[in-house]
């Protein structure tokens, strides 16, 4: 039946533009008139080819990623990348310290800034994969946390100087042996972002990371929504594309290529986890994302999300103009609600209020569920997927590219009037 567009604040998968909607709905049945759905064409045949090649452009110029950086698209999700990230960077690490000539194994440090439940998660999936629950095995490296919000309930962002890090600012590639750092750039269920501008207050430090140490971030919930900033400083980007970019079942990883290497090589020389050959970056962009059969589908509808952000929201600075002012007027109706004594917002410091997953709770009061109060009234607007993390409870609007800023406005609205009849 025909799309009549609601008001959809789901966290991931999340709602797509419509007029993309409308032509993966149109290309599914017959692709540019070749007869053929766009799922029935052959991956290695030249439609695909322009489609792969024209999404990679497209996001090149988005995000401003530099020609020392390749770009593939790959299955398995955020979950798959926290095991990728591990594997592939510890041979890397692996092949770089012999090459300094390193004789003794000595096992490396990966840090992890954790400051919500994905880089939890990152940081978990990294410990089970270098650390063999044998007693008395030497591990393929060690995990060390950087820095953590986890005693501020993850609502926060570390202060530079909490940071501690396993190397110094100015520790040379010789001395150091960190095989990376790693921090999620925004954290979904927890709503906690590091802020666009790399100078604010909880910014992530980057300088106080030497340049020979790679770092690492995890994009999946904020991928285009706004500049990355230090874009050219990152070892590898990755994101999820269910939230941003297109359906679930692609992933995006962006990798400097001089970490591209031949993970069987550094295999021979001990010490380091073996890498199925699917997860392997350097296989993956040498065959242009078609080592093996890619997910047409979810690759062709992100390759239209690129095109439209580019060609018809004002490319990443129409795209940023138009999140900035979501977040802003969602997080000063639950500054307003917060005075009043209804809502209020999770996120207090203003630097680390997450411009894609805004959480919030409703104010208890006894002898009322307002919350479920806040809820139903919710769907009966025809405010959709708005219930927070079964995790963390509460409530959570997500303020993905596809979510107009009319839908923010009406939900702006809709606090405004449960306030008043609240307060
Ligand atoms: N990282 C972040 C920030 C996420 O939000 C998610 C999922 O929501 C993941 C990783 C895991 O992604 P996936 O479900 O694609 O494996």
């Amino acid at each position: 039946s025909e799309r009549v567009d609601i008001h959809n604040f789901a966290a991931g998968p999340s709602p797509l533009p419509t007029p993309v909607l409308h032509k993966a709905a149109q290309s599914l049945l017959n692709y540019n008139g070749t007869g053929m759905g766009v799922c029935e064409l052959s991956h290695r045949g030249k439609e695909f080819k322009a489609i792969v090649e024209g999404a990679e452009a497209n996001l090149r110029t988005l995000l401003a990623i530099p020609d020392t950086h390749a770009v593939f698209f790959t299955q398995g999700g955020g979950t798959q990348q926290f095991s990728s990230t591990v594997l592939n960077l510890l041979s890397s690490h692996r092949l770089r310290k012999a090459a300094h000539g390193e004789k003794e194994f000595v096992p490396p440090t990966i840090d992890y800034v954790v400051t919500g439940s994905w880089s939890s998660k990152a940081s978990a999936e990294a410990k089970r994969l270098v650390v063999p629950p044998v007693p008395g095995a030497q591990p393929f490296a060690k995990i060390h946390v950087a820095a953590t919000t986890k005693p501020s309930g993850f609502n926060t962002l570390p202060a530079r100087e909490q940071y501690e890090f396993s190397f110094k600012p100015d520790a040379k590639e010789e001395d150091s042996n960190t095989a990376f750092v790693y921090y999620c750039e925004n954290e979904t269920i927890n709503g906690v972002e590091f802020p666009a501008d790399a100078d604010a207050h909880g910014a992530f430090p980057f300088d106080l990371v030497p340049a020979h140490i790679p770092i690492v971030a995890d994009y999946s919930s904020s991928f285009i929504s706004r500049p990355i900033p230090h874009v050219e400083r990152h070892a590898v980007i990755y994101a999820g594309a269910q939230k941003n970019l297109g359906p679930a079942g692609t992933t995006v990883v962006i990798v400097r290529k001089d970490l591209l290497v031949d993970t069987t090589e550094a295999s021979l020389l001990g010490n380091v986890p073996a890498v199925p050959i699917e997860l392997e970056y350097k296989t993956l962009a040498d065959n242009g994302s078609l080592y093996n059969t890619p997910p047409v589908f979810a690759i062709y509808v992100s390759a239209l999300v690129l095109e439209y952000l580019l060609h018809e929201k004002g490319g990443i600075k129409g795209v940023t103009a138009t999140n900035e002012r979501k977040a802003r007027k969602l997080y000063e109706a639950l500054d307003r609600a917060e005075e009043k004594n209804v809502l209020k917002a999770k996120v207090k410091q203003l630097e680390a209020r997450s411009w894609m997953n805004v959480t919030f709770e409703v104010v208890a009061k006894e002898g009322e569920d307002r919350e479920k109060e806040f809820l139903a009234g919710a769907e009966k607007q025809g405010f959709r997927q708005i219930k927070g993390h079964r995790s963390i409870g509460g409530i959570r609007a997500s303020l993905y590219n596809a979510v107009t800023e009319e839908s923010v406005d009406a939900l702006v609205q809709y606090i405004d009037e449960f306030v008043k009849a609240h307060a």
